[in-house]
Order: C-alpha cells, then sequence, then structure tokens
C-alpha cells in the first residue's frame, strides 16, 4: 500500500498542528501507526489522498449514518447555501429542525441547538446545575462527554468521593465536583447518592456507551438511575451524541424505554456538519437565556447549513425499513465475525446495540471499563493494521465502536468478514 502522499502531509502537519491533527484520535497512536489524510468519501468508502480506497466504518466518528456524500444530504446543502452561510438572526430551517428532534424524541419537549456534542453537555450540565441549585454531578467512568473541563477526570485513590483532573489545565476544584461510578454498578450510585444524593445537581451517562468501546446497559441499570435521581431530585441527563438516530431513531432512550429529564445530541442530527444539541422538560429548559437566567448562547448556532444537513438526515431516517435494515447489515457483519472467532484461537468478545459494535480482543464479558481495560490492546493494533491493508478502515483504538451504514452493501459486508476471518483464524 503506497502512502506517500499521506506520509508527507503529516510531517508537515506534524510541524502546523499539534500532534498534526485537530482532534487526538486521528493521530492513530494508540495502534502505533500514522494517520491516512482522505481526499473524499463516496458511500461506503473513503479515498485516500495517494488513491487508496477503504470500506469506512468510522464514518466521521458516528454522523455518516447514510454515508458519505448522501444525496439527499449533499442536495440539501447545496440549495440552503445558495441562500447563504450564516445570518445571526432566527430562520426557519432551526425552527424546523427543532420539531424533527422533538417528534422524534418524546422526554425532548424543547431543544437548544449547539454547534458539537461538547457544547451540548457542557451547556446541560449548567442547566442542571441552574436548575437544582446543586454543584456536583455523577459520571461514569469510562463514558466520554467530550472536552468538557468538569468531566476530564479520573478516580482519586479515595474512590468514590473526590475524582483528580485528568488533564493539565482542569482545576482540582473543578474536578472535585465531579463524583465517578462505575458503569452498570447500580448498588455504586446507590451508594454515593446515599451518602449525599441532595447535592447531586446531575446523573450523565452514556445510555449505551460507545467511548469505552461499546458496552450496553445491564437489565434495569437505567431504571434504577432513572429512580434514583427522582428520588433525590437530580437531573438525569442521557449523553445521546452517538446513540441518538443510532441505536433507534428515538436513540437509546426509545429502545429501553427510559425518559431522562436532559438529552444531549450530536453527530447524527448534524449529517456531518458541526452540530450539537440538549433539550428535554419544558421546565427545564426555559431556565435557559433567554427565556430564563442561565447563560448558554452561540455566534453559529442553529447554522442553516447545519440545520439544512441534520433536516435532510432526519427526513432520510425516518422512512420506514430504515432501522430494521440497520439491525440486519450489522447483525450479519457480527455473527460472521463471533463465527470467525469461534473458530480461531484468539480471545474475543463482541458487544453490538444496532449498527454500533464493539470486538473486544479479551474473553470478556465487557460490561464496563475495566472489563474493557482488559483487552489485549496491541493485538487490536495488529488487527487495525491488517485490516487496513486490506481495504477497511476501523477506528484507530479498541476502545471505540464500529459503525455500520446504510451505504454498506452486501459485497462490502461480505469482504470485511472475509479481511476480519484471514486475521481471526490465524
Ligand atoms: C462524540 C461525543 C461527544 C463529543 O461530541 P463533539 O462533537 O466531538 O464535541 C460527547 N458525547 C458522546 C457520547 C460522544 O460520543
Amino acid at each position: 500500500m503506497d502512502t506517500r502522499k499521506s506520509q508527507e502531509l503529516f510531517a508537515e502537519a506534524q510541524r502546523l498542528l499539534p500532534g498534526g491533527v485537530n482532534s487526538p484520535v486521528r493521530a492513530m497512536r494508540s495502534v502505533g501507526t500514522d494517520p491516512i489524510f482522505i481526499a473524499r468519501g463516496e458511500g461506503s468508502l473513503m479515498y485516500d489522498v495517494d488513491g487508496n480506497h477503504y470500506i469506512d466504518y468510522v464514518g466521521s466518528w458516528g454522523p455518516l449514518i447514510l454515508g458519505h456524500c448522501h444525496p439527499a444530504v449533499q442536495e440539501a446543502l447545496e440549495k440552503t447555501l445558495r441562500n447563504g452561510t450564516s445570518f445571526g438572526a432566527p430562520s426557519p430551517l432551526e425552527v424546523e429542525l427543532a420539531r424533527k428532534v422533538i417528534a422524534a424524541v418524546p422526554s425532548i419537549e424543547m431543544v437548544r441547538m449547539v454547534n458539537s456534542g461538547t457544547e451540548a453537555t457542557m451547556s446541560a450540565l449548567r442547566v442542571a446545575r441552574g436548575f437544582t441549585g446543586r454543584d456536583r454531578i455523577i459520571k461514569f467512568i469510562g463514558c466520554y462527554h467530550g472536552a468538557v473541563d468538569s468531566l476530564l477526570v479520573q478516580a482519586g485513590s479515595g474512590m468514590a468521593t473526590l475524582s483528580l483532573p485528568d488533564s493539565p489545565g482542569v482545576t482540582k476544584g473543578t474536578s472535585a465536583d465531579t463524583i465517578l461510578a462505575r458503569y452498570n454498578d447500580l448498588d455504586h450510585v446507590r451508594e454515593i447518592m446515599a451518602a449525599g444524593g441532595e447535592q447531586v445537581a446531575a446523573i450523565i451517562l452514556e445510555p449505551v456507551a460507545g467511548n469505552m468501546g461499546v458496552v450496553p446497559p445491564a437489565v434495569g441499570f437505567l431504571e434504577g438511575l432513572r429512580q434514583l435521581a427522582s428520588e433525590y431530585g437530580s437531573v438525569l441527563i442521557f449523553d445521546e451524541v452517538m446513540s441518538g438516530f443510532r441505536v433507534a431513531y428515538g436513540g437509546a432512550q426509545e429502545r429501553f424505554g427510559v425518559a431522562p429529564d436532559l438529552t444531549c445530541l450530536g453527530k447524527i442530527i448534524g449529517g456531518g456538519m458541526p452540530v450539537g444539541a440538549f433539550g428535554g422538560r419544558r421546565e427545564i429548559m426555559e431556565t435557559v437565556a433567554p427565556a430564563g437566567n442561565t447563560y448558554q448562547a452561540g455566534t453559529l448556532s442553529g447554522n442553516p447549513l447545519a440545520m439544512a444537513a441534520g433536516l435532510a438526515m432526519l427526513t432520510e431516517l425516518g422512512k420506514p425499513g430504515i432501522y430494521e435494515a440497520l439491525e440486519e447489515k450489522s447483525a450479519w457483519l457480527a455473527d460472521s465475525l463471533a463465527e470467525s472467532a469461534a473458530a480461531g484461537t484468539i480471545a474475543t468478545c463482541q458487544n453490538r446495540v444496532g449498527s454500533m459494535m464493539t470486538l473486544f480482543f479479551t474473553a470478556g464479558p465487557v460490561t464496563d471499563f475495566g472489563s474493557a481495560k482488559a483487552s489485549d490492546t496491541g493485538r487490536y493494533a495488529e488487527y487495525f493494521k491488517h485490516m487496513l491493508e486490506n481495504g477497511v478502515y476501523l477506528a484507530p483504538s479498541q476502545f471505540e465502536a464500529a459503525f455500520v451504514s446504510l451505504a454498506h452493501d452486501e459485497d462490502n459486508l461480505a469482504r470485511t468478514a472475509a479481511s476480519a476471518a484471514a486475521f481471526l483464524r490465524g
């Protein structure tokens, strides 16, 4: 595989951008290789600057559930572009997308558009704190909610009480208001709440975890959190930036039948443009400025191009049979990988919820960050490189999801399965 142009670009990029990239995971450091520079995408494929192409299972980290350059999204963008790129004043597309999101996700009665998932979670936490008049938040180890100061925390040695900054620049004061809990461990959350639940403004989580690799919620976990949040008057926040419109049209809350107080969205609702949103119960959302006093603002929020792409995306996803088709493709691929793994000697365990899945290189089961961390990341790096050389672009980290899109056809899936089989069967 010739990747000379990618290598040249990366050499220059490293002088101009920290680490040569604008977001860390793209640098591919955790699989010990250099990034591939992408020139264009089409359907299920990405083409790099050297002319190689790959079946893409990253899908821009989730948004591209229809594949690259879907005609409906492209047309909406082209049409909207002719009227201008930004007004800094209300425009009709914002109302239309809000209507669609509210219709799709019943727990959302009002919504605020922002520009990224990070902005959505950061704002939702501020609103939860403003609404409750409390400072503390509970987050789960292994869940990622964007590059938000108060969420970039790690467990302190004492566990379960104070957490420590997980990045330089995050102050001890900021991290001290974040309490870390173990994912899928309801008893742990119960203990934390019993010890001071009346100070907890919000419990935030990925209702289907995707950022430690895919980890589904255990039976009763979401229901139990719902109950605890209600009991103590804390705001339950589902971060559905990844799972929203992915695991079902109405997200994980539809799939698992549990309603949060606030929901964060992003990725798919922007159709590949930079978008985030947060919304929920009217009583809470009416505290957001200018309806209420909790400040939140954005120069480009509700941007017409982003709204148009999101609308086109959600319109496509609202058509009959879409999630059934995604389920069928994903199940076929997962079954095939499981069969190959069973025929080989490498320990693996696979988690899948709808069209998001992770093949962990550990015997499993993987139910939380601790069990995910048991994975052989060296083996994953070999698998990643093997797949890349065979024209399959997976996430360059064990602790990410593979996303199946509607653009993946039978031939794509069969080629992916065959490439994986060659590695897994040994
Ligand atoms: C990607 C992601 C975010 C952050 O979104 P950005 O648009 O990258 O800021 C937040 N939460 C979850 C669950 C995500 O997957």
